[in-house]
C-alpha cells in the first residue's frame, strides 16, 4: 500500500455536498430487517456471549450507550447488501473521538462511523473509510444531528480448506447515495495501526457495530443477501 497506516500525510477526501434528504426509505421486500427502530431483539453483546445489547432504543433508533460495548447480530452473514442509516452526536472532542462508531462486516472489516463534517483526521480513519486501509473517495458527510446513509455492497473473503485465502473481500459503499468506495479489495482484517494478514474465518457471521464512547444513533438497518 502506497501510504503507512494512519498517515497524516496522505490527502483529505475532497468535500461534497450530497444533495437533499431523501427522507428515510423502506426495506426492500426481500430484505432482512435487523433493526425497525422498535427492539434489540435481532441483537446481543458482541463482547459477553449470550448476553444482551445494552444500548438504548428510543423514538425509532438504537443509541451507543458507551461503556456497554460493541453489539453483533443475532443472525450471520457473508456476501451481502447492507443498509444502515446512523446520526453524529452534538459535536464533542475532535478527530476520532468524534462521533466514533463502525459497521463491522462479519465483524472483522470495518466501514468507519465518524463525524468527519469539519472534522479533520487520517484520511484512512474518516467516515466511510475501509479503516485503515482506504480511505473514502470524497466525504460527502452531512452535519451532526441529520441522518446519514450507508448502502454497502459485500463479499466476503474466500479460503481453501486448509487456511489459504482463495479471494479477499471487496466492497463498495455509498455513503448518503454518494459512490465513497469503489471495489476495493481489503488487505485483510482491518484495525488500529496495522494492517493483518487474512485468517480463515466461518463464511457466515454476525455483523457488528462498534461503541467507541460516543452516543452515535442507528436506525432502519437492514441486509441482502447476494445469492
Ligand atoms: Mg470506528
Amino acid at each position: 500500500m502506497e501510504y503507512p497506516i494512519h498517515s497524516m500525510d496522505r490527502p483529505q477526501p475532497r468535500i461534497v455536498d450530497p444533495g437533499s434528504y431523501p427522507g428515510m426509505r423502506t426495506p426492500p421486500s426481500d430484505a432482512a430487517v435487523l433493526f425497525d427502530g422498535h427492539s434489540l431483539d435481532d441483537w446481543q453483546s458482541a463482547d459477553a456471549s449470550g448476553m444482551p445489547a445494552g444500548w438504548k432504543v428510543t423514538d425509532g433508533y438504537m443509541e451507543v450507550v458507551a461503556g456497554t460495548g460493541n453489539i453483533a447480530t443475532k443472525g450471520v452473514f457473508g456476501d451481502v447488501q447492507l443498509h444502515v442509516e446512523f446520526m453524529a452526536p452534538p459535536v464533542q472532542g475532535d478527530g476520532q473521538a468524534r462521533g466514533n462508531s463502525g459497521v463491522f462486516l462479519m465483524g472483522i472489516y470495518e466501514v468507519q462511523v465518524l463525524d468527519s463534517y469539519r472534522n479533520p483526521t487520517y484520511a484512512d480513519g474518516a467516515v466511510g473509510a475501509i479503516y485503515g486501509q482506504f480511505p473514502p473517495l470524497v466525504n460527502a458527510s452531512r452535519p451532526p444531528g441529520e441522518w446519514q446513509t450507508y448502502d454497502i455492497v459485500f463479499h466476503r473473503p474466500r479460503f481453501e480448506a486448509t487456511g489459504g485465502l482463495t479471494s479477499p473481500a471487496r466492497m463498495t459503499i455509498l455513503f448518503n447515495g454518494v459512490l465513497i468506495q469503489d471495489n476495493v479489495v481489503l488487505t485483510g482484517p482491518t484495525a488500529h495501526k496495522q494492517r493483518p494478514a487474512y485468517t480463515k474465518h466461518a463464511d457466515r457471521l454476525p455483523l457488528m457495530l462498534q461503541d467507541h464512547g460516543n452516543p452515535v444513533r442507528f436506525r432502519n438497518i437492514w441486509v441482502r443477501d447476494i445469492p
